[in-house]
């Protein structure tokens, strides 16, 4: 083991965090069945997929960080990387890796899919990344996002709920939220009304950048990303009219008319909304497109091709009372394209052949992928074993 280690230390650091994600957890179970179970390596799909690695569940921020033992490989200090509480044993734990059991009856690889393959640099490395270009597209990334043929993916809702990463939830420390006078903090519920006919607003009051604390091995600089999600349990009376505002455009939840509506100088939409409450409203501008969801579904959508300038998040209530529980904000992973200096030879745009797909990991800072490889930038379908599926389920 410590001779694979100063193998891997000798490639760099970050080749080592990203390169190697998966190893078979039962190598005689190789090609016996069309379902191959395997345990996840590394940080290189982070949060998402995880392999072993120090958990620390913070009491008082009440945020749970995880640090891969490929980053960190004796135990942390006892402190919160997010709060900088000093924290009591129990507090920190070694978490096994995650299992996964690779589907190999069905070759079918969609955009945003994971897929397990045999690493390019090495056939008895098996890798697992997200499939972003499919056969034949030119890919470029900016602002964070990734281009195909010239245009800006954007994903689905249901894969913005799978990839978004915490930035920020109202009831832990440091409350960040900050009220213009018509909103007050009751236990773990923000209450919010008009006052004296004017709406009161609830604003983000902290730039939102692309880290991830668990990247402890990784010194880089940072990103402002704007891609963000509100999510929050919202309990309404019946005439409450509300909004959720982000860079790009803003949502309108109005209880009195059933309806939900998102504008933007580029134009509105709208659609009936059920009256029922209390549930989860999620509002989100990933990708330059505006989307409302209700319990994770989507509901709305608008496109929003300013989504880098415009209000921070913001909760406004215009009509009635409107109360909010677990308010809070995610971030989009935010891609970088340039390649880092230890010799990829990857630059964009990247040419995918006809049997090629273009790959990322989640864990964008870390992950050796179709941006690094230093053979060619797309993944042989010949090398794809198959998609990935929790043992227990997503
Ligand atoms: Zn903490």
């Amino acid at each position: 083991m410590l001779s694979e280690l100063h193998t891997i230390f000798r490639r760099g650091l970050l080749v080592a965090l990203g390169f190697a994600i998966l190893v078979i957890s039962g190598r005689t179970l190789l090609l016996l069945g069309m379902m191959q179970p395997v345990v996840v390596r590394g940080s290189s799909m982070a949060p998402t997929l995880e392999g072993e690695r120090w958990t620390i569940a913070c009491p008082h921020c009440q945020r749970t960080l995880t640090i891969g033992v490929d980053q960190l490989a004796s135990r942390p200090a006892p402190a919160c990387l997010i709060c900088g509480s000093l924290l009591a044993d129990e507090s920190l734990s070694l978490t096994p890796a995650d299992q996964l059991v690779i589907d190999r009856t069905d070759s079918r690889l969609d955009r945003w899919d994971r897929v397990v393959f045999h690493c390019p640099h090495d056939a008895l490395e098996l890798c697992i990344k997200r499939v972003w270009g499919l056969p034949g597209e030119v890919m470029t990334i900016a602002e964070g996002d990734v281009f195909a043929d010239g245009v800006r993916l954007a994903k689905p809702f249901s894969r913005q709920i799978e990839v978004r990463r915490l930035e920020h939830r109202s009831t832990g420390f440091r409350p960040r939220w900050q009220t213009d006078g018509g909103w007050r903090l009751d236990g773990d519920r923000w209450q919010g009304e008009p006052v004296e006919g004017k709406p009161s607003s609830l604003t983000y009051d902290a730039v939102v950048h692309d880290d991830h604390p668990g990247n402890v091995a990784v010194r880089r600089r940072f990103n402002q990303v704007n891609d963000l999600m509100i999510d929050v349990s919202a309990q309404t009376e019946p005439a409450a009219v509300w909004q959720l505002m982000l860079p790009g455009g803003h949502a309108t939840l109005d209880t009195r008319r059933g309806l939900a509506s998102i504008s933007n100088h580029q134009g509105e939409r709208q659609t009936p909304l059920a009256t029922s409450t209390p549930r989860r409203v999620q509002f989100s501008n990933f990708d330059h497109r505006l989307v409302v969801g209700i319990d994770g579904q989507e509901l709305l959508s608008l496109p929003a091709n300013d989504a880098a300038t415009g209000p921070p998040p913001t909760v406004r209530v215009l009509h009635g009372r409107v109360t909010l529980q677990d308010l809070s904000l995610y971030k989009d992973i935010y891609y970088e394209g340039v390649p880092l200096a230890w010799g990829a030879t990857g630059d964009q745009p990247w040419l995918i052949g006809p049997d090629e797909y273009f790959v990322l990991g989640d864990n964008q800072a870390v992950s050796v992928d179709s941006r690094r490889w230093e053979t060619t930038p797309g993944l042989p379908r010949r090398l794809i074993l198959g998609r990935p599926y929790r043992r227990q389920g997503w």
